[in-house]
């Protein structure tokens, strides 16, 4: 049991090095180069890795089919798309909590926003009704903040015990968590950082279409474009369908880096696996910020202003300050 526990460790730590996310397939096909009853695979793996190149996932599904027999993507063990399953209806419930939040915060400020007026016509009794109805409209909005907060969390869990905590089990790239390391370690080495937040356009329309696996492998793929893209730079999935990327470079090169990953996606054109139907070109808008090594946060207050202002100017855009 022990040396079970001692393989599926080095597994994990295998997947990590290597940058594959950790799938059933890919961690069986790392088990089984690791636990020494496959010398041909092993070799196989030794071979694209020498010199400390990594295995890209294309490699790893080629090497699966191989060695396993089926493409990577058709092996799901019951437990994997329970996971996934789990996600999906925790991103609904997200939706959900969130649209809800919104409109009840509506709700509460026109309320607020009439009650100096029944004041001022004395009509006592509908001022009362007007403050219990906003006490209780407050009160929901914070259940459902709450809610949102609470699911959120559960998402993270879910991350956490399906892969390396610092890395997002969808993507492959680093989580919030991995972002946070990654740069406090680049303010630390470069006097010069920037930051870009990505965040696709309309991309809620493929879910709403598609169904979320779609939304997912839209996710996946602009995933590998922009870290294609923008290599060696940094790229990490910020959340949902947002993404950062962040350089040693002036905020002008960034921007040009950033302009660049857009028209690389622009360019692919993309179908749905099941009947070839064209996606159409996926786009994102970006905000692009120099980083205040003393206000990470401001800085992504400013970067997120003019991501939002981007998306104000008809998105497929990308501002720097
Ligand atoms: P905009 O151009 O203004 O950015 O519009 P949008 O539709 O991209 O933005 P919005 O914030 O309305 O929708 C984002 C959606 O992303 C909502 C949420 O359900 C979805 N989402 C978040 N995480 C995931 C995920 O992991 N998988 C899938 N399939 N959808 C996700
Ligand atoms: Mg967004
Ligand atoms: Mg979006």
């Amino acid at each position: 049991m022990k040396a079970v526990v001692e393989l599926s460790e080095r597994t994990l730590a295998f997947l990590t090095t290597q940058r594959l996310a950790p799938t059933p397939a890919n961690y069986r096909l790392a088990f089984h180069c690791l636990d020494g009853s496959r010398a041909e695979l092993r070799h196989a793996v030794d071979g694209l890795c020498d010199g400390g190149i990594r295995l890209t996932q294309a490699q790893a599904d080629e090497l699966y089919e191989s060695f396993f027999g089926s493409a990577a993507a058709a092996i799901s063990t019951e437990a994997f798309e329970e996971g996934e399953e789990l996600r999906h209806q925790a991103l609904k419930l997200a939706d959900l909590a969130a649209s809800a939040s919104a409109a009840t915060s509506e709700f509460s400020r026109e309320l607020t926003a009439h009650q100096p007026a029944i004041a001022t016509a004395d009509v006592a009794a509908l001022q009362q009704i007007f403050s219990i109805t906003i006490e209780r409209a407050n009160r929901s909005e914070r259940e459902l903040v709450a809610t949102t907060q609470e699911v959120a969390r559960l998402r993270q869990q879910l991350e956490a015990v399906q892969g390396d905590a610092q890395r997002d089990a969808l993507t492959g790239l680093p989580n919030r968590r991995g972002i946070d390391e990654h740069l406090a370690t680049l303010l630390n080495e470069s006097p010069t950082v920037t930051l870009a937040i990505c965040d696709i356009d309309h991309f809620k329309r493929y879910n709403d279409r598609y169904g979320h696996a779609v939304g997912d492998r839209v996710l996946k793929t602009v995933a590998n474009s922009l870290s294609e893209s923008v290599a060696p730079h940094f790229v990490g999935r910020w959340g949902g369908e947002e993404f950062i990327i962040a350089t040693s470079l002036p905020v002008d090169a960034t921007a040009g880096l950033v302009e660049h990953a857009k028209a690389q996606l622009a360019q692919r054109h993309f179908k749905l696996r099941e009947n070839d139907e064209p996606l159409g070109r996926i786009t994102f808008s970006a905000g692009v910020a120099k980083a205040d090594p003393a206000n990470l946060d401001a800085t992504m207050a400013s970067a997120d202003a003019l991501l939002y202002r981007a998306k104000g100017a008809g998105r497929d855009c990308v501002l720097a300050a």
